[in-house]
Order: structure tokens, then sequence, then C-alpha cells
């Protein structure tokens, strides 16, 4: 009982190339896995560019988190500094009414305007 030829793998890995020509030149199973792996670099020749383009893409993608995650905390502090409601909070621990204010104000705490 003759079995397939492995001496490919061992070639591949360890001999150089010539070897490995002269090799899978001689031996029909080896020229098979040659052959194999000729179509798998291809196939991955042919893959390659779309992993490009997605890693560029990703990194489009990190870009666009970056510069949003400047533009919302720019913009917390924009409201911070600009809506009295938050900065009352922040130094009161409450919300200031308009009857904090000293505006005259009914039982609901609304502006009375007569
Ligand atoms: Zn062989």
């Amino acid at each position: 009982m003759t079995g397939k030829c492995t001496k490919y793998e061992a070639l591949y890995t360890f001999g150089n190339d010539e070897t490995l020509r002269q090799h899978v030149e001689s031996c029909k199973d080896c020229r098979e896995e040659q052959e194999i792996m000729d179509k798998v670099s291809n196939l991955l020749e042919e893959v390659k560019p779309y992993y490009r383009a997605k890693r560029i893409r990703t990194a489009k993608l990190k870009m666009a988190c970056a510069v949003f995650a400047i533009l919302i905390s720019g913009t917390a502090l924009g409201i911070v500094n600009f809506n009295t409601d938050i900065s009352d909070i922040i130094k009161y621990g409450t919300t200031l009414s308009a009857e904090d204010y000293g505006f005259p104000v009914d039982s609901y705490g609304l502006l009375m305007v007569e």
C-alpha cells in the first residue's frame, strides 16, 4: 500500500524553492498539492484589495468617532456654560424657579402675567 506523498509540506516549509520545484516536477501528489496552493494564493491575491478597503473604512470610522467625541464634549461644555438650568444645578444643587429670581409666581410656580 503506497500512501499519498507527504513530502510537500516538509519541503514547502523547510526546503528551498529549488528542491521543492524539483520534487513537485517528479511527484504527482505534490504537483496536485502545488496546484491547490497556487489556487489559494491566487484567491488571496483577489481577496486582498477587499481587506485593504475594509481597513481604510475602519480607519475612517475611527476618525469619525474621534471627531464626533470632540464635537460632543465641546457641545456638552457649551450647554453647561450657556444653559442656566444645568449650571444652576451644578452651583446650587437644584434648578432655580422663577420665584427664586424674585418674579411674581402662582401656586404652580408659573410666572404670573397680569
Ligand atoms: Zn511528493
